[in-house]
């Protein structure tokens, strides 16, 4: 690990068991952890400004280095001053190093894998994954591609992101051990070749993340978190195909943390369902990224506290088209405080724009209310009441009142 303020400083302010409260300190101001962080993956949380997903009290966006490298293009957001100024964004920008996207393509939708959908024809094509990166077809306009390790850096760089993620290879859980150990072995060498690039050409202020692959695999995973925290980086993420459900996720989360540096920023890479957030913040993570509240907010999914379904409910159900109730009783956000469940039922169901915004505000205002909280009561020393009450059916701000001392 590295240690440069001007890049990133990371201040624990609390700790409860390993659950930890503090401040990611970046180029563009600082991000209370625990953090969760809204996908703008083609620069833009979808249906929002950016100044209204700050208003929501985000303080971090993830980028998407793969999206952003086909359409418009680094170099055409470089000359318009860079991702912060192309989206009218702020605060600070996370981006990916865009082989997740890739390798969905080239191993048959990883990303479907991950987050347990059903494998579907995904768009363009991966030709060749060779030492140096990896050649696709464009979904945009056909033509061939390359990215490799230095060519992410150099995309990123353009981007002018406050914090890149180096470029690995993101293994499907059913690849052969032997598969992964290699591809595990080719991250760490591609880790190697973006520090190279990074410490040459990257922006003296932007900040480098590691990530830890090894598939379900304990000495795999150890011997990459232990290469990985070697490096000169300035946090470390964990990435990779976590497993086939959510306690083998767990494990692999308890595999791979204690042989981590205690004080490294750390960022569990395309999880955050409401119990994944509980799970990980209780292991030591510090920020997560995640499609689900975006995603679901723009198919009449609404979260709510309610375990026993995933932490959802389909608002387009017949059942609401009378409910005169708020999506969630007692919710801050503008779709609760101002519409009826049956008004998002029937915006949702005419598929109107004005649903797919209002569910999506309200998602991310549950889970903002959700980690705020979970930093609240780690800072009171009641994170483990704070989650069980969470798992157990409370909404955020019912759990943060039940352990307000
Ligand atoms: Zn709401």
């Amino acid at each position: 690990m590295r240690s440069d303020p001007e890049r990133l400083r990371f201040e624990i302010a609390a700790r409860d068991g390993a659950a930890r409260a503090g401040v990611l300190h970046t180029a563009h101001g600082p991000v209370t952890t625990p953090a969760f962080i809204p996908l703008a993956t083609r620069a833009t949380v979808r249906s929002l400004e950016s100044s209204e997903v700050e208003g929501l009290g985000y303080e971090l966006v993830l980028g998407n280095t793969f999206h952003l490298l086909l359409a418009p293009g680094p170099e055409r957001i470089a000359e318009l001053g860079g991702l912060h100024e192309f989206m009218g964004w702020r605060r600070a920008i996370i981006t990916d190093s865009g082989g997740f996207q890739i390798f969905s393509l080239a191993h048959g939708a990883v990303a479907d894998e991950i987050k347990g959908r059903r494998r579907r024809e995904t768009e363009g094509k991966v030709l060749e994954v060779s030492e140096d990166g990896v050649r696709f077809r464009s979904y945009v306009d056909g033509t061939e591609r390359t990215l490799g390790p230095e060519g992410s850096m150099e995309v990123q760089a353009a981007l002018g992101s406050d914090i890149a993620l180096v470029l690995d290879e993101c293994t499907p859980f059913h690849a052969e051990r032997e598969y992964t150990a290699r591809s595990t072995e080719r991250t760490h060498r591609w880790l190697d070749r973006c520090l190279e690039w990074h410490e040459r050409n990257g922006p003296s202020r932007q900040a480098l993340f590691g990530i830890v692959q090894g598939g379900v695999h304990e000495d795999l995973r150890r011997a990459s978190a232990e290469r990985v925290a070697a490096a000169a980086i300035d946090g470390i993420a964990i990435g990779g195909t976590l497993g086939r459900d959510k306690p083998e996720m767990y494990g692999v989360l308890d595999m791979t943390l204690p042989h981590l540096p205690a004080d490294a920023p750390k960022h569990l890479l395309g999880i955050g369902e409401p119990d994944d957030l509980m799970q990980g913040i209780r292991r030591g993570i510090d920020v997560f990224d995640c499609a689900v509240p975006t995603r679901l907010g723009r198919h009449g999914m609404a979260l709510a506290p309610l375990p026993e379904q995933r932490f959802r409910f389909d608002v387009r159900r017949a059942s609401y088209a009378e409910d005169t109730g708020p999506l969630v009783e007692g919710c801050p956000c503008p779709a609760c405080r101002e519409h009826t469940r049956a008004y998002l039922h029937y915006l949702s169901r005419a598929e109107e724009l004005t649903g797919a915004r209002l569910i999506t505000l309200h998602n991310l205002t549950f889970v903002e209310r959700l980690v705020a909280g979970a930093g609240e009561a780690i800072a009171a020393g009641e994170y483990e009441r704070y989650a069980e009450a969470i798992l157990a059916g409370r909404a955020p701000w019912e759990a943060r009142e039940l352990t307000a001392g």
